[in-house]
């Protein structure tokens, strides 16, 4: 295939400062990095510039959602410390951009999100903090490596390309491979989706449902569609906006043909209705069982969801299987036993797979299921929706502007 953009491997480093796009949105407890995966994920594309020769490594990336306010409890810094422990070296930190950079290899930026200007619709005041971060090193290239955010067009992720030469990252790279032949699969595929929200997934939903041979639908979002079906579906989440979208989709036999939908509920009543669902523990709920999903009675709440024959067999003949969302209140394990079934039968089937998104992946670890992953959510599925992200298209401009020289 032609080249469309510069690849991390074909730009020169020799004495230049590098800007690099990482994605450290980790959770911090009591001061210190609880889970550090998704910075280990980026420590080749890390090392690797060390070892070209690049100067000195700047590093910026979000933490949460602090809204362009500087909000202490989502500081970097401690990414910072446990970075220098995994590199076995310094890592610096700089607290605001425009700040002298430390003659160190690396050094990390403060969440770029305190920034107002990062997710700011102003296109050219996202520019103005691209210019300031990179008027802050000498001679720099730009690496996009935080594959996570790629799906926005956010001055961390576009900024940048527009100003100086720029190239993705192992770790995007690794991430786009594996995402590619879930475009459009050649052969049977199957997309499992699950998950809260019914508006997070219907992009999705109505794409792949026209491009993909089956689609398995769980979670909490499986009563919008009930809904729409006419079901009694007690006091289960369900979004009202969205059910008249669903009933249309359900009356197209050609889509509503591929749907595999669940035949039975896990139900319960919630006695205590001030806690997050997913935070109820035994005591807070009662009488649990199994239902019909059109029994679902008045007043329960479905958190589990069951298939038949039909979910079984689609995941054993699929010969690509993309897996986004927790099938039920997996955190519980009174609700895991959907996820669980559906997730063992991906997980030892034949295909090709790959899973992610939301809360896939801490639903796939406390399940102990194995199986390949990705680290971005909506990123993975805006992929495999256009077949490209903003983030890309930004890099293949810029090959277009630098390619050449
Ligand atoms: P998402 O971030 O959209 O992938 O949603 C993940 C969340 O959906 C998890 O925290 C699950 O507890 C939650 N979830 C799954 N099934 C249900 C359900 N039936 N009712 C309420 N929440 C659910």
């Amino acid at each position: 295939m032609p080249k469309t953009y510069y690849s991390i491997k074909d730009l020169n480093y020799k004495g230049r400062d590098v800007l690099v796009l990482v994605n450290f949105d980790v959770s911090i407890k009591n001061g210190k990095v609880s889970d550090d995966e998704r910075i280990r994920s980026h420590i080749g594309t890390l090392k690797y510039l060390k070892k070209a020769g690049a100067k000195r490594i700047l590093m910026m990336s979000h933490m949460g959602r602090p809204n362009g306010k500087v909000v202490p409890e989502l500081s970097t810094r401690p990414v910072a410390k446990h970075l220098s422990e995994i590199l076995k070296e310094d890592v610096g930190f700089i607290e605001t951009v425009g700040l002298k950079m430390p003659d160190m290899r690396y050094v990390l930026l403060e969440n770029i999100r305190f920034n107002p200007e990062e997710e700011s619709k102003s296109a050219s005041d996202r520019g103005d903090l691209a210019i300031r971060i990179l008027a802050m090193l000498d001679n720099p290239v730009f690496i996009n490596d935080g594959f996570a955010t790629n799906h926005r067009e956010f001055a961390s992720v576009v900024g940048p390309t527009k100003f100086v030469k720029s190239a993705s990252g192992l770790l995007l790279e690794k991430e786009i491979k594996a995402l590619q032949p879930f475009v459009n699969p050649k052969g049977k595929s199957l997309c499992v989706l699950g998950g809260a929200k019914i508006e997070d997934k219907l992009d999705i939903i109505e794409s792949l449902s026209v491009r993909y041979t089956n689609l398995i639908i769980g979670g909490g979002m499986i009563f919008t569609f009930f809904k729409a079906l006419g079901y009694e579906i007690g006091n289960s989440i369900v979004n009202d906006e969205k059910v008249d979208d669903i009933r249309k989709m359900m009356q197209n036999p050609k889509l509503s043909s591929k749907f595999i939908l669940p035949d039975k509920v896990v139900v319960c009543r919630v006695l205590d209705k001030k806690k997050k669902l997913k935070d109820l523990r035994q005591g807070d709920y009662d009488d649990v069982k199994t239902v019909s999903s059109t029994d679902i009675p008045k007043g329960y709440y479905g958190f589990d969801v069951l298939f038949n024959q039909a979910a079984q067999e689609a995941i054993s003949k699929a010969k690509f299987i993309y897996w986004n969302g927790p099938m039920g209140v997996f955190e519980n394990s009174d609700f895991s036993q959907g996820s669980y079934l559906i997730g063992s039968l991906i997980q030892d089937s034949k295909a090709k797979k790959l899973a992610g998104g939301g809360d896939t992946l801490d639903c796939i670890k406390i399940l102990n299921l194995q199986m390949p992953t990705t680290t971005g959510g909506g990123a993975s599925s805006t992929y495999i929706i256009n077949g490209t992200l903003p983030g890309i298209d930004a890099l293949k401009s810029n090959y277009k502007r630098f390619g050449s020289k």
